[in-house]
C-alpha cells in the first residue's frame, strides 16, 4: 500500500518537525536525493519555465560530486536542505555516526533545514539534531515518483488531492526520472488551476 498522506502517528511523535507549510494558499514543491546529472538541469528548466520556486534536500555527497549543479540550485533561487551524506537510513544507522553524517554533509549544503531519508529517524536522532537547532522536515504528500511500478497518470490523479500548506516530495534521483519527466509539468499546471502558489520552506 502506498501512503500518499504522512501518518498522524508520526506527527505526533515528532511535533517540531515541519509538517506543513504555513501559508494555505501556497504549496511547498521538494525535491530529495539530488543533485544528479540525470534529472537536476531538466528540474531546474521546468521550475524556470513555469515561474517555480522549490526546496532541494541534497544528499552530500552528490554535492560533492556535482559542485556546480549544487550552486546552479542556489543561483536559480532555489532553497537547499540537507539530507544526509550517504542517504543513511536513520532506523539502522547508530545515532552518532548519523549525526556524523548530517555534520559532514553540512559542511558542503550549509542549511538548517534537513529531510531524513526515507523519513526514517529515531527519537534520539530526532532530540539530537534539534538540540542542534537543524530543522526537520517532513512532508504531507508524497508522489511515489521513486516507484517503478506506479504509473505517472497515477500520480497526477493523486495530485488532485493537493491542498494549499501541502509539502510535496518528488525525487532529483535516476530512478525516478521517467515518472517525474512524465508528470511534473502536469501537477504544476494542476496546482496553478487550483490558484496555488509556490513557495519554498
Ligand atoms: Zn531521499
Amino acid at each position: 500500500m502506498r501512503i500518499y498522506r504522512s501518518p498522524l502517528l508520526l506527527r505526533w511523535l515528532f511535533p517540531s518537525a515541519i509538517w506543513k507549510g504555513d501559508d494555505k494558499r501556497a504549496v511547498y514543491l521538494t525535491f530529495d536525493d539530488g543533485p544528479s546529472e540525470a534529472l537536476t538541469p531538466w528540474i531546474l528548466q521546468t521550475l524556470k519555465k513555469a515561474e517555480v520556486k522549490a526546496t532541494f534536500f541534497c544528499v552530500g555527497n552528490n554535492v560533492k560530486k556535482h559542485p556546480e549543479l549544487f550552486q546552479q540550485i542556489q543561483e536559480e533561487g532555489h532553497r537547499v536542505g540537507n539530507h544526509t551524506m550517504h542517504h543513511e537510513n536513520g532506523m539502522k544507522t547508530r545515532a552518532n555516526d548519523y549525526l556524523q553524517s548530517v555534520d559532514e554533509a553540512n559542511s558542503f549544503i550549509h542549511s538548517p533545514l534537513f529531510r531524513p531519508p526515507y523519513g526514517k529517524i529515531t527519537l534520539r536522532q530526532y532530540f539530537q539534531l534539534k538540540k542542534r537547532n537543524i530543522q526537520i522536515v517532513f512532508w504531507s504528500w508524497l508522489s511515489y515518483d521513486f516507484d517503478p511500478n506506479q504509473a505517472s497518470e497515477k500520480v497526477k490523479m493523486k495530485a488532485k488531492s493537493i491542498k494549499g500548506g501541502d509539502i510535496l516530495v518528488f525525487h532529483d534521483n535516476p530512478k525516478s526520472a521517467e515518472t517525474l519527466t512524465e508528470s511534473l509539468e502536469e501537477v504544476i499546471q494542476l496546482l496553478n488551476q487550483k490558484r496555488l502558489t509556490f513557495k519554498t520552506i
